[in-house]
């Protein structure tokens, strides 16, 4: 922290970690890079390598120089990093996770481009980043010539890290003028795993009564809600799978991965990304596009203060899309990544 102050004192810059990442990820954080300077975004980059352009420079996908700026910096915008199929590599995102203890992962969801199957989306889900069956206690126990004959998992949730999640969830809640959490669970068949979220979730919603209201639902159920009716939601916190799953079905309400920014949160640092990957099929190919990566930096400027920035930067992207109608080809227009990053320039 102190190095991070001293820096902030030195150059009035806020000093922070880019990781460009895989495939599409060098020519999406250019557009960014190109859009953030333009913003006046006060941030002073400290670029470092991680996935396969790691793999090529040592060997690992996620470098000690890379691990040791984030925890300088305390923040990180990363773009996608492929994790190759394989050679015994473990997920990087989840080691980053790990290490700096993300404990919190945020994923807004709001209606970009109207003309969806769903309009005025507006949604927040916040997912338990670090515990629940992520934790992957695996195992097989083999029978007869069958080596893998029972597959075992062991999911693991504290009520420790349950209250911090809805806590998180709560706070973030307030912070943004939200109105309602919703706890999502499975409480009625896996007892233990998900029966602690929800009563360390109760717990902690009794703090917040008169202040932001609570409600619960199971989460196959909330699945079915999701996609009937999408704006009884407002805020929902839940476990770690259940909210890997319910985070992608809420992006495709809005149009898919190429919209859908995410933040991994914890008490000492935090990393933005898109959450989309390295896209190979189209990488080096300029018609990436990079609005995911755009949203995750206003996630960022949020983060860091800067909130003005941050809704300068959301307010430009939506002019751009809905008035100027410049769209890359996922989202039916014909601009490439750069044309698009130059018009959002226009706008800022
Ligand atoms: P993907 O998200 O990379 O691609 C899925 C589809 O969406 C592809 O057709 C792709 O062209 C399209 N797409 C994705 N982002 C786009 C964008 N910004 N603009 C336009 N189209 C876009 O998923 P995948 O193909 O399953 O994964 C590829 C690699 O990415 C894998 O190595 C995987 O491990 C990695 N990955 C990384 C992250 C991360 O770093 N956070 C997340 C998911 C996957």
């Amino acid at each position: 922290m102190t190095t991070a102050l001293t820096a902030l004192h030195d150059s009035n810059k806020i000093p922070a970690t880019l990781i460009p990442g895989d495939g599409i990820g060098p020519e999406i954080m250019d557009a960014v890079r190109l859009v953030l300077d333009a913003l006046g975004a006060p941030f002073a980059w400290d670029v470092q390598q991680g996935g396969m352009a790691g793999i090529a420079a040592g060997g690992d996908p996620l470098p000690q120089a890379t691990l040791d700026s984030i925890r300088r910096n305390g923040l990180a915008l990363k773009g996608p990093l492929t994790t190759p199929v394989g050679g015994g590599y473990r997920s990087v995102n989840v080691r980053l996770r790990e290490e700096f203890q993300l404990f919190a992962n945020l994923r807004p969801a709001h209606t970009l481009v109207p003309g969806g199957r769903f309009e005025n989306i507006d949604l927040v889900l916040v997912r338990e980043n670090l515990e629940g069956l992520y934790v992957a206690f695996e195992h097989y126990i083999p029978f007869g010539d069958d080596p893998k004959a029972v597959g075992f998992s062991t999911g693991v949730n504290t009520r420790a890290g349950s209250e911090r999640i809805v806590r998180y969830a709560f706070e973030h809640a307030v912070k943004l003028g939200r109105r309602k959490v919703t706890l999502v669970h499975k409480a009625n068949v896996l007892k233990a795993l998900t029966g602690v979220f929800l009563e360390a979730g109760r717990t902690v919603a009794v703090e917040y009564q008169g202040r932001i209201e609570c409600d619960e639902r199971i989460v196959d159920a909330c699945a079915m809600q999701l996609v009937l009716n999408p704006w009884q939601f407002d805020v929902i916190v839940t476990t770690n799978l259940f909210g890997d799953i319910l985070s992608d079905l809420i992006a495709g309400l809005v149009g898919g991965l190429g919209a859908a920014p995410g933040a991994n949160i914890g008490e000492n640092a935090a990393i933005f990304e898109a959450v989309h990957g390295s896209a190979p099929d189209i990488a080096g190919k300029g018609i990436a596009n990079p609005t995911a990566l755009l949203l995750a930096a206003g996630l960022m400027l949020d983060h860091a203060g800067l909130t003005d920035h941050a809704r300068g930067l959301r307010k430009a992207i939506d002019a751009v899309l809905n008035q100027d109608k410049v769209r890359t080809g996922d989202l039916g227009g014909t601009a490439s990544t750069t044309d698009y990053a130059r018009a959002i320039v226009q706008r800022v």
